[in-house]
């Protein structure tokens, strides 16, 4: 298994060429095989056993079954939940990562992938304009980083407080990200969920509440979300850093989708007051055009983070006694972690930021036409007017059983993958754009197809 025998070889051309055609694709078409589990289960029969197979006869099962039973959510069709466009270089990169096993858990094993993931960060906490001592590390998503980062704010109120065992409390709005509620009953946490304006968590509203609570000192961060994963929004970054700063509570900034606007000129001001974030939440895999699984966590403090996740053990002592190096793994709730971040910084050499930065504009225009175009037709209704690259619409008259017809159809037919979502209580129609070569021509489609009876 582990020599280069004919079987190997072999495997290394029909593999490698899968991939090259995978990485041909311009663009990815959406797919949507057999979701049928007895279906599957016919295909992959008899495979997975004591004896093995001939590479091919599985590989070719996986092209032909398996892979098209996947939706490519790095298709330019893909509008539903967060979409995906990873660059050709990022793609690559992902692969030589996996072959060479590289991993970046500390220093003394794998300095050079971690001095340019480090380089990565420091270009976002440049971005962000946090002070020089900022870092942290890449995760696998989001949700690993909300919960990395939400642990040692629970750790820094635990410290500064007098009262033993008591149970902390994160202010959020309505809109944060499902993973932070799952995070704060991880972390046994009760969320306090500030009622906010037009979904728009502000620093008004929260100074208001901590006024009307009966217990403000059981209060031990401020969530923030810059760009909500349902319509976009940016919270109101500066008053609530205020607000953190004047009651000394921990500053969170969960920017796992949005976060990518701090490279837009176009919107960039409605993201000040980030800098003065405790800890600040990325998804590259979501708009930095990243592989999966990548996430980038920064900490304000580092040394904090590193006190609260450092693990303890005697066979790891060695990479905690070389002083100088930087251990990725300190910094999170993990221990083995593969060096994620690599193929981002190798697609970020390539193209250069400014790249990136008209990569992410042109989704946030893309929005702004389709908002327009929206408005000039009778039979839609803007929801509001998309701040980033979520459009939300409804079509007037319809009830949530058209709008899933419609979803269904638009797949069905392999037009686009998109789906409904709710906003205040009603089901209304929700186009997430992020790839670069969605065009106007493919949303015109999809609102023509509305015009009709779903
Ligand atoms: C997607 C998202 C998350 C979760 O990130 P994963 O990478 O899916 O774990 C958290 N917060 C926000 C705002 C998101 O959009």
């Amino acid at each position: 298994m582990h020599s280069v025998d004919p079987t190997t070889e072999m495997m290394i051309r029909s593999v490698l060429a899968y991939a090259e055609n995978r990485l041909r694709l311009d663009p990815v078409p959406l797919d949507s095989g057999s979701r049928d589990p007895a279906e599957l289960d016919v295909a992959l029969s008899g495979l997975l056993g004591d004896e093995g197979h001939n590479p091919d006869q599985v590989l070719g099962v996986y092209a032909s079954t398996l892979a098209p039973a996947v939706i490519s959510a790095d298709s330019p069709r893909f509008l539903g939940f967060i979409p995906a466009a990873p660059t050709k270089a990022a793609l690559l990169f992902d692969m030589l990562v996996s072959c060479a096993s590289i991993q970046g858990i500390s220093w003394l094993e794998a300095a050079g992938a971690i001095h340019a993931e480090n380089q990565v960060l420091r270009l976002l906490a440049d971005r962000a304009g946090l002070p020089d001592e900022a870092g942290g590390c890449f995760v696998s998503g989001g949700s690993a980083a909300n919960l990395s980062a939400l642990a040692v704010a629970r750790e820094a109120a635990k410290r500064r407080s007098a009262t033993l065992g008591r149970r902390w409390r994160v202010i959020v709005g309505s809109d944060a990200h499902s993973s932070v509620g799952n995070t704060l009953r991880l972390l046994e946490m009760d969320p306090l969920v500030v009622p906010t304006a037009d979904h728009r968590l502000t620093g008004d509203a929260v100074a208001a509440a901590i006024a009307a609570d009966g217990e403000p000192e059981s209060v031990a961060a401020v969530l923030a979300t810059a760009g909500t994963t349902n319509a976009g929004i940016i919270d109101d970054l500066a008053g609530l850093a205020d607000v953190a700063s004047r009651h000394a509570l921990w500053f969170h900034v969960d920017g796992a989708y949005g976060g990518a606007g701090l490279l837009a000129p176009s919107v960039r001001a409605a993201y000040d007051g980030i800098e003065r974030a405790d800890s600040f939440v990325i998804d590259p895999h979501k708009w930095l055009f990243a592989p999966f699984d990548c996430a980038a966590l920064l900490y304000r403090d580092p040394e904090l983070a590193r006190s609260v996740h450092s693990q303890d053990a005697g066979y790891l002592d060695v990479i905690h006694s070389e002083s100088t190096g930087w251990n990725p793994t300190d910094y999170a709730y993990h221990l083995t972690r593969r060096a994620r971040g690599l193929p981002l910084w190798f697609s970020l050499c390539v193209h250069g930021v400014r790249a990136y930065s008209a990569a992410i504009e042109s989704a946030i225009d893309l929005a702004r036409q389709t908002a327009a175009e929206i408005s000039a037709r009778g039979y839609l209704e803007l929801v509001r007017d998309p701040q980033l690259s979520v459009v939300l619409f409804r079509r007037i008259g319809w009830q949530p059983a058209d709008y899933a017809a419609w979803a269904d159809a638009l797949l069905d037919d392999q037009v686009a993958f998109a789906q409904p979502t709710r906003w205040d209580g009603e089901t209304v129609a929700r186009l997430a754009f992020l790839h670069p070569q969605t065009p106007m021509s493919l949303v015109r489609q999809i609102l023509d197809r509305m015009a009709r009876p779903a």
